[in-house]
């Protein structure tokens, strides 16, 4: 299959990654996750690296500007060219409107929005386990709650924005993770994106 462009849109620890993954394996396309792109650089200790820790540390969103260089790089790579999934972009108003000159310059344009709907207290819950397990600095109690907070002042309201344009596709993120990612597929192919 060719040409299906995603995004997944959700609070942290709603299981965007996760989906990612599946989604991703499914319809053949990569998985471009920013958190795991900066991650990786702030391990590596690469200048980008440098330019966001502290920013990810602190639960904030790193600047746009950063953020949208590095999604307009990674999209033009040959492996996007037949489609891709974006998990955690965009994440402000400003990230929506560079998205879209990103299409446009592709002449490409995006097929769906993706939203995992969570319950604030089941994400924290989540998150505290994945403190425990994965290690993430930026997982401790008081940063998670900082992170919902950014979540709900600037990206939730993008939610609109995408419904308003005929392309969200709202999601339940609780139960099975197979069981979602077929309700997510389910969903895909109501709004008209071929699923198979
Ligand atoms: P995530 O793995 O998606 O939870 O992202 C982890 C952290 O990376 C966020 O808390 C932000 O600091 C940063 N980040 C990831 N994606 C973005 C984005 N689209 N815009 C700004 N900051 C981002």
């Amino acid at each position: 299959m060719s040409g299906v462009r995603l995004l997944l849109i959700g609070p942290p620890g709603a299981g965007k990654g996760t989906q990612a993954a599946r989604l991703a394996e499914h319809f053949g396309i990569p998985a471009i996750s920013t958190g795991d792109i900066f991650r990786e650089n702030v391990k590596n200790q690469t200048e980008l690296g440098t330019k966001v820790q502290s920013y990810m540390d602190a639960g904030e969103n790193v600047p746009d500007s950063l953020t949208n260089d590095l999604i307009h790089d990674r999209i033009a790579q040959p492996d996007c060219a037949d489609g891709f999934l974006l998990d955690g972009y965009p994440r402000t108003a400003s990230q929506v409107d560079a998205l879209e000159g990103m299409l446009a310059e592709q002449s490409a344009s995006l097929d769906a929005a993706v939203e995992l709907v969570a319950d604030v207290e089941v994400v924290v819950n989540r998150l505290r386990q994945r403190a425990i397990d994965q290690g993430r600095s930026d997982d401790s109690e008081d940063v998670v709650r900082h992170r919902l907070g950014v979540y709900a002042e600037q990206t939730a309201p993008l939610v609109n924005v995408f419904r308003d344009r005929g392309l969200l596709v709202t999601v339940d993120g609780l139960g099975p993770i197979e069981e979602i990612t077929g309700r997510i597929l389910a969903r895909l192919q109501a709004a008209g994106v071929a699923v198979s």
